[in-house]
C-alpha cells in the first residue's frame, strides 16, 4: 500500500517543482528542466550548436545539450535520459560524422526532427589545411588520415561557415514554430553580423604574421586554417583521442624545428601531455587553442574565438 502511495507523493510533488521551474526559466532559461509548453523544445548535441541555437531561437526556444561541460564531445556515450531528451524533443540539432552515439539515437528515435549541420554546405576533407611541402606528397602521416578519406567534421571554427548554418538553422526552426519565423530570420541576421565581424578580425589579424604554421593537440583546425591560410600541423588526427605514433611525433617535432614554430597548441579538454613532450623537446612554449568543443569557462563562442586570435597572433608573430 505504501509502496503504491509513495510514488503518486512524489508525482504530485515533481509536478509542482515542475510547474515553478516553468515559470522561473522565462527568465533563467537555462533548459535544465522541464518542458515549457509555450517554447520550442530543443536538444543541441554540443556547444558550439547549442551557442547557435541559443542565439537564434533566443526567448523561444529551450536549449538541451547532450554534452555536458567538461566533457569532451568526440567520445559522448548517452544514458537512458540523453535518448529520452532526443526522443522528446521537437528539434535535435546535430552533426553527423562527429558523435558517432548521437548519429545512433537520432537515426533511431529522432524521426523526421533532426537538424543535421553537416548537410548545410559540403564538409571540408579531413586533409584541408594540412601542411605539406611543395612536390612533397602527404608528408602529414599516418596520424592525421588514419578515416581515410573521411570528412572533417569541425566546422564551427570558421564563422563564415557558421553564420550559413544559423541562417538554415532559422529556416528550420521557422517551419517548427512558423508563427515567430521571421524573428528566427532576424535573429540569425544579427548574428551573422556579429560572425562577420569576427571573420575580419581574423582576416586582418593574421594578415601580416612571421609563421603560418601551428602545430595543434588534435586535427580540430582545418577550417580555420583553410579559412586564415594557416597550415595545421596535428600531432593526432581528427579525434583527440588517438594515441600519437612514436614516428608521428618525431616527424612533428622535426616539423615544430623546421618551421621555428615557438609555440605548441594544447586545448581544453584533453591531456596536455602530448604537446608538453613536444614541445619541450622542441624548446617552443605551450598555449592554449580552444577548439571550442565545449562551453568555455568564461564568455561564449565569439569571445573564445577571439581569445584563440591573441593567441594565434602571438604565437605567430603578427604585427
Ligand atoms: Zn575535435
Ligand atoms: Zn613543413
Amino acid at each position: 500500500m505504501t509502496a503504491r502511495a509513495t510514488p503518486r507523493v512524489l508525482t504530485a510533488a515533481t509536478a509542482a517543482l515542475l510547474a515553478l521551474g516553468g515559470l522561473s526559466a522565462c527568465s533563467d532559461g537555462d533548459g535544465g528542466g522541464g518542458k515549457d509548453p509555450g517554447r520550442v523544445d530543443v536538444v543541441a548535441a554540443f556547444y558550439p550548436l547549442q551557442f547557435l541555437t541559443e542565439r537564434i531561437g533566443g526567448d523561444r526556444v529551450v536549449v538541451g545539450n547532450l554534452t555536458k561541460p567538461g566533457a569532451e564531445p568526440h567520445d559522448l556515450e548517452l544514458n537512458p535520459r540523453q535518448v529520452g531528451q532526443v526522443v522528446d524533443a521537437e528539434l535535435i540539432v546535430y552533426l553527423t560524422g562527429f558523435q558517432p552515439a548521437v548519429d545512433e539515437a537520432v537515426e533511431q528515435n529522432g524521426g523526421d526532427r533532426a537538424f543535421d549541420v553537416a548537410g548545410v554546405a559540403p564538409l571540408l576533407d579531413a586533409a584541408a589545411g594540412d601542411h605539406e611541402h611543395e612536390g612533397e606528397a602527404g608528408h602529414e602521416g599516418e596520424a592525421g588520415h588514419e578515416e581515410g578519406g573521411g570528412k572533417d567534421p569541425h566546422l564551427w571554427l570558421d564563422p563564415t561557415r557558421l553564420a550559413t548554418v544559423g541562417d538554415r538553422l532559422a529556416e528550420r526552426l521557422g517551419a517548427v514554430d512558423p508563427g515567430h519565423a521571421a524573428d528566427y530570420t532576424a535573429r540569425a541576421g544579427a548574428l551573422r553580423a556579429e560572425l562577420t565581424k569576427l571573420d575580419t578580425e581574423y582576416a586582418e589579424g593574421l594578415r601580416t604574421c612571421q609563421r603560418r604554421e601551428i602545430v595543434t593537440s588534435h586535427t580540430a583546425f582545418g577550417y580555420l586554417a583553410e579559412h586564415y591560410k594557416l597550415e595545421q600541423i596535428g600531432i593526432t588526427g581528427l579525434t583527440p583521442e588517438s594515441e600519437p605514433s612514436p614516428q608521428r611525433l618525431a616527424e612533428v617535432a622535426r616539423e615544430a624545428r623546421e618551421h621555428q614554430a615557438g609555440t605548441i597548441f594544447f586545448e581544453t579538454l584533453v591531456s596536455p601531455k602530448v604537446a608538453e613532450t613536444i614541445a619541450r623537446e622542441v624548446g617552443a612554449k605551450t598555449a592554449v587553442l580552444d577548439p571550442i568543443e565545449g562551453p568555455p569557462a568564461e564568455g561564449d563562442y565569439l569571445s573564445a574565438m577571439r581569445a584563440n586570435l591573441q593567441t594565434l597572433r602571438t604565437a605567430l608573430d603578427c604585427s
